[in-house]
């Protein structure tokens, strides 16, 4: 070993993926060709953005990534005239795990079900594709830092790597030697197949791309085109040069803007939600180019985040090239391309809804889970608003949606509100007890199953002048105005006579005593028509989900107080009403009472302990039993 040679050994979760990569029997293996052209693109414009600090570019050679092939020798190497690397920056980049999405395909590979032949399409891996193809990698650079060495790096991927300095000099930049393994320098060394590779992943690079002496790529920058001279095929080949989907796009927006700044951008919206387990969150953002050169890959500042799932770049020669990263966040020219952008896509999704909805309900299936986040978008709070869908009373099952506006479409004469209740699911809202008098009223109630459709709601407010109001907060004599449907008024028993009345005054009395200040009252109810009871807030201000949120948020593990609302009309209540008469202190009434109390609490959410329930549970039955058995003479 000659003395600058020494050896390293790979990081343990590298050798994993080596291992992973090398026994995959993997058939789309040309992506790492993919891989070493976006590594060497990369360092292009590292390399222009270090010049562009040091005002000194004068050292700086032309951009351009080449190709060149050896059947003879079974060798492929790709060389750019990029950044470069120290040795300590081979040692981090090429020894430990750098790329980010590593970690996370080796997670995944780890935990999914999924193929990894789809993950390694998805997930490129990087650098260490190339080990699916070669037997042994010499990599050779040198730093644009100032007197930086000559270096190489070389490793058949077997746990470890050597680096040694050079004697020769090296112009700046990495050079990739691949050296292929037997059976595939048909397809690796050939110039036609890489040729057909460059084109079919790594077609819009912006910098040249030669193999040979041909340069391959010609398309770049599709978003400065004009719409009519691009095909629908070249989006979607663009779509799948910047996202590796390997679908195509939901939607493409191509947009061209003068005023108030001027600016060029293609963005996508993906069919399928990739994130959804949000392990990925960081990976969202457009690519935004000054001029057609890139300054900034997934910059976060050009979409709101519950825009994430847009996919695309935007360009703009309204900034200088020279920008730095750093100043870019505080930039007026970005925000108000920001702020154009997100009125863009917004308004396109409007459009995909008016023209379609099945298809807009596709879209809402899909990414809804990130889009709701908009809520707290009050600049566009109208347009977001008209976007949300929720499923609803009038829909047969879970699965339909509806719009505010159509709902607003349906409402009764005099409505001026838009109704909702949350629960965790269709079974659990039909059984909520708030919404018996709007069905008996016939009037519709959109059904909210996630936490975040209250914020949702909350904040909208109000849409086309119809406030938004939680169903639990309506007081029934504010739907006084709405006639009962003539199917609901059966089945109703006998008003009480005035010596009734009085008593039930007094068994309300009587059952307020029992709760103790576990209520603050106890009275008879409008709403209610096939439930006994129920608890009703007493301000009135938040939903009881609401108000269950702020309760974890606080670690409130008390029972709220609240009115218990009795229906008089309820069988229950008439045994009750019964007993009272015969005996006020009977201690049925206790029993019963308390018995209705915690239902109604569970219903809510709130009983902590159903211990107690149960056991009355157990005791009332025992007695109904024998009273059963008495009766039917058993
Ligand atoms: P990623 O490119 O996603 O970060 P890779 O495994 O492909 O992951 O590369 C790891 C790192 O090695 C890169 O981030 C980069 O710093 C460095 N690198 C790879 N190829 C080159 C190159 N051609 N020129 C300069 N640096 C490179």
């Amino acid at each position: 070993m000659p003395k600058s040679e020494e050896k390293y050994q790979f990081k343990a979760e590298i050798n994993q993926l080596l291992d992973i990569l090398v026994h995959s029997l993997y058939t789309n293996r040309e992506i790492f060709l993919r891989e070493l052209v976006s590594n060497a693109s990369d360092a292009l414009d590292k390399a222009r953005v270090a010049a562009s600090q040091q005002d000194d570019s004068s050292s700086l050679l032309a951009p351009e990534i080449r190709i060149t092939l050896d059947k003879e020798k079974k060798l492929l190497t790709v060389t750019d005239s990029g950044i470069g690397m120290t040795r300590d920056e081979l040692i981090r980049n090429l020894g430990t795990i750098a790329h980010s999405g590593t970690a996370d395909f080796l997670r995944q590979a780890a935990e999914s079900k999924e193929s990894l032949d789809g993950l390694i399409g998805r997930f490129g891996v990087g650098f260490y594709s190339v080990y699916m193809v070669a037997k042994e990698v010499v990599v050779r650079s040198r730093s644009i830092q100032k007197d930086a060495p000559a270096l190489e790096w070389r490793s058949d991927g077997q746990g470890a790597y050597e680096i040694r300095a050079l004697d020769e000099d090296l112009p700046h930049g990495v050079s990739v030697e691949v050296h292929l393994k037997d059976d595939l320098s048909r397809d690796f060394a050939e110039p036609d197949a890489v040729k057909d590779i460059v084109k079919r992943h790594s077609n819009f690079i912006s910098f040249p791309i030669f193999v040979g002496e041909e340069r391959v790529n010609t398309v770049s920058a599709l978003w400065r085109e004009p719409k009519f001279n691009v095909k629908k095929e070249q989006y979607a080949e663009f779509y799948t040069f910047l996202t590796h989907d390997s679908e195509a796009p939901f939607e493409t927006l191509h947009v061209t803007v003068d005023a108030p700044v001027q600016f060029a951008s293609l963005m996508f919206v993906p069919k399928k939600e990739w994130d959804v387990f949000g392990m990925n969150r960081e990976n969202w953002g457009l690519d935004l180019y000054v001029r057609r050169v890139l300054i900034k890959h997934q910059d976060k500042d050009l979409l709101p985040q519950y825009l994430s799932f847009v996919k695309g770049v935007v360009d703009t020669e309204d900034l200088p090239l020279n920008i730095s990263r750093e100043t870019l966040q505080e930039n007026l020219v970005l925000k108000k391309i920001a702020s154009t952008l997100t009125k863009q896509v917004l308004s396109h999704l409007e459009k995909v809804a008016i023209d379609d909805g099945a298809r807009y309900n596709e879209f809402w299936a899909e990414h809804a889970k990130v889009f709701k986040l908009g809520y707290s978008d009050y600049a566009n709070r109208e347009k977001f608003a008209a976007l949300t869908r929720f499923n609803s009373s009038i829909h047969e099952d879970a699965t339909g949606l509806t719009s505010l506006d159509e709902y607003i479409s349906r409402v009764k004469e005099g409505q001026k509100q838009v109704f909702y209740a949350f629960g965790p699911s269709r079974e659990a809202v039909r059984l909520n007890p708030h919404l018996e008098i709007f069905r008996r009223k016939g009037l519709e109630v959109l059904y909210l199953y996630e936490p975040i459709d209250e914020f949702v709601m909350d904040s909208i407010r109000s849409h086309k002048e119809f406030e938004i109001k939680a169903a639990e907060h309506v007081q029934p004599a504010d739907l006084e105005a709405y006639p009962d449907l003539e199917e609901a008024k059966t089945d109703k028993p006998e008003a009480m006579n005035e010596e009734d009345t009085r008593d039930f005054d007094g068994l309300l009395t009587q059952m307020k005593a029992i709760l103790g200040d576990r209520v603050t009252e106890v009275k008879t109810s409008k709403r209610l028509s096939d439930s006994p009871c129920c608890l009703v807030n007493p301000d009135g201000h938040t939903t009881s989900s609401m108000d269950k949120i702020m309760r974890v948020i606080t670690k409130d593990a008390s029972i709220p107080k609240k009115v218990l609302e009795v229906n008089p009309d309820h069988a229950l209540l008439r045994n009750l009403l019964a007993v009272y008469k015969k005996n006020p202190q009977d201690e049925f009434l206790g029993l019963s009472t308390e018995q209705l109390f915690e239902s109604a609490l569970l219903l809510e959410g709130y009983l902590n302990d159903p211990h107690a329930l149960v056991g009355r549970i157990q005791d009332l039955l025992t007695r109904a039993g024998g009273w059963y058995v008495e009766r039917e003479g058993k």
